[in-house]
């Protein structure tokens, strides 16, 4: 068992968070952006970057080959209509796709939006976790979280009607 803290406060024990997530048993404050047969996307808001996206697999499998053809199929088709949705909506130009198998949890993608202030960080894959806790740390006010929030909301809508 694991303890989480939620970026609410509360703090919940479950066994895998990735399960927690896509089950339902533990709700993502930003909500469910798209849900499919074998996907789960969610953001979650303790990461206030406007579009950054979490896909999980809804099956407790950490490895890439784990992946049924459905799955891949899925896992592809979902990547490419959120990133669609991301430039789409919120003119998002690049993203950077961060994934690892040896993950705690279980099968999950992180669609990392790139913006001008995450530069200063760098341009390559050393530079997500500076950029993730920056914008943990810093980008925490209220209006930034509230626009955070618009924006997974106007993902969520975009992706419904598509
Ligand atoms: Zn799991």
């Amino acid at each position: 068992m694991r303890t989480i803290t939620l970026s609410t406060g509360k703090v919940v024990e479950v066994e895998c968070l990735s399960c927690a997530l896509v089950n339902g048993w533990v709700e993502p404050e930003g909500g469910t952006v798209i849900e499919t047969k074998y996907f789960h996307a969610h953001q979650d808001v303790a990461y206030p970057i406007k579009g950054l996206i979490i896909l999980a697999a809804k099956r407790h499998i950490t490895c890439f080959d784990e992946l049924t053809e459905n799955e891949r199929y899925d896992y592809i088709n979902l990547l490419a209509k959120i990133r669609k949705a991301q430039r789409e909506i919120l003119g998002i130009e690049h993203v950077y796709y961060f994934y690892n198998e040896d993950t705690t949890h279980h099968f999950h993608t992180w669609m990392v939006p790139r913006y001008d202030w995450m530069y200063e960080f760098g341009r390559s894959v050393e530079s997500v976790r500076p950029v993730l806790l920056h914008a943990r740390n810093q980008k925490r006010g209220k209006e930034e979280i509230q626009e955070v929030k618009e924006a997974i909301e106007l993902l969520r809508k975009a992706l419904e009607n598509n």
